[in-house]
């Protein structure tokens, strides 16, 4: 049956291109120009099969410049050539919490601080990861917080209140994520309702691994089924002290992914950039940046390699009020902070990919959602409004 239905499809498109193509080249005599326009047009519709979104919490532009020095006047971000800016305010308050700087991106709507995936009136929103989850793509998240942190737990979970993480970790159970890294173990198997996750997480199907019985590295994840990963009992520690797995547990899920064939969405965080600003450690915040970018580096190559991958950098917001004062040189940084908390500077957007042109611009950190979703070409919404 199939291949009659091929060839009948074929013999149908072959007529009817047959026929295009003499009105066409009629056109062409006519008016090359605007067939020369039609062309490039048609290039620029290329739409990517998969989506990799890149946060670095707290990555306002000191860091990155700060971070760029330190890493001798070089980093991968650099490749990528469009960039806009973001203006990060929460709906309530002018300096946004990550939790709704990542719903914001998630769900493209403005919300309260604290808030998860969740609207101004505490009521579930759905978020991008969702939506893919429906559309049959495949999904992801990874990590360098614990995994029911803001950032993560605003593509998948719902709650009115960010530090409730042992109902966020009960929502992983919810979906069908196809591949999750990330710190915090205690809230999915040390549990106050003593409810295991983890055992939860086997009995649904899925390949779950630990911090305490498999190094990360020597896993290979089983095509036929998801994969959750616990980097650590609680916060994964500083870059500085050890922590490594940032770009291997990125390339290993990116992988995973590519490999269930309907393209995929993934948010893969830098999550202490942001802790090295509430810190007010330039140090912190360098080492955190260029573990960040060095990340984004193997990103990059997959990303071109593929050809068919959208990706997209940004931050939730600055955090620290961060500077580099005047008696610096490039190899000495002398750095202050006006703040231990975040600041309300408009945030650099970088896009890289097929579609990346969306990403010009000056716009609302929910805009970023609307602009994924009109890559993907998936139906248009209309935006939600965005300041109460
Ligand atoms: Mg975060
Ligand atoms: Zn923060």
């Amino acid at each position: 049956m199939k291949p009659l239905m091929f060839f009948t499809l074929f013999l149908f498109c072959f007529s009817s291109c047959n026929t295009s193509k003499k009105v066409e080249s009629q056109v062409i005599t006519k008016a090359e120009t605007s067939v020369i326009s039609m062309k490039t047009d048609s290039k620029e519709v290329k739409k990517p099969k998969n989506i990799i979104f890149m946060i670095g919490d707290g990555m306002g532009l000191s860091q990155i410049t700060a971070g760029m020095y330190a890493n001798g006047d070089k980093l991968h971000l650099e490749r990528m050539k469009t960039i806009g800016l973001h203006k990060s305010h929460a709906a309530t308050a002018l300096v946004t919490d990550s939790a709704a700087g990542a719903t914001a991106f998630a769900c493209g709507q403005k919300t309260y601080n604290g808030a998860i995936a969740v609207n101004v009136d505490t009521i579930s929103i759905p978020t991008i990861l969702e939506e893919a989850e429906t559309k049959n793509l495949a999904t992801g998240l990874v990590s360098t917080s614990t995994i029911v942190h803001a950032t993560p737990a605003s593509y998948i979970a719902h709650n009115k209140y960010r530090r409730n993480y042992e109902e966020i970790a009960a929502d992983f159970l919810k979906t069908e994520i196809d591949v999750f890294i990330g710190g915090g173990a205690k809230y999915f198997n040390n549990r106050e309702d003593g409810r295991d996750l983890l055992e939860e997480l086997r009995l649904k199907g899925y390949q779950v691994g630990d911090y305490f019985n498999n190094e990360l590295d020597t896993i290979q994840i089983r095509e036929d089924k998801n994969f959750a990963y616990l980097t650590s009992l609680d916060d994964p520690i500083p870059a500085a002290q050890g922590r490594d797995y940032l770009k291997n547990a990125s390339l290993k899920a990116i992988k995973a992914l590519d490999k269930k064939d309907n393209g995929f969405f993934i948010m893969i965080e830098g999550s202490q950039i942001d802790w090295g600003g509430h810190a007010n450690d330039a140090d912190y915040i360098i080492s955190e940046m260029i573990d960040f970018d060095n990340t984004l580096g193997a990103v990059l190559d997959w990303a071109e390699q593929d050809g068919e991958t959208l990706v997209v950098v940004t931050a939730d917001h600055e955090t620290g009020g961060f500077a580099i004062q005047k008696e610096s040189t490039r190899d000495n940084l002398v750095t202050a902070f006006t703040s231990d908390y975040h600041t309300a500077e408009m945030i650099c957007v970088f896009a890289h990919g097929p579609q990346e042109e969306l990403f010009k611009g000056i716009y609302d950190n929910t805009e970023i959602y609307y602009k994924m979703r009109e890559a993907y070409g998936w139906p248009k919404i209309a935006a939600k409004a965005n300041m109460r």
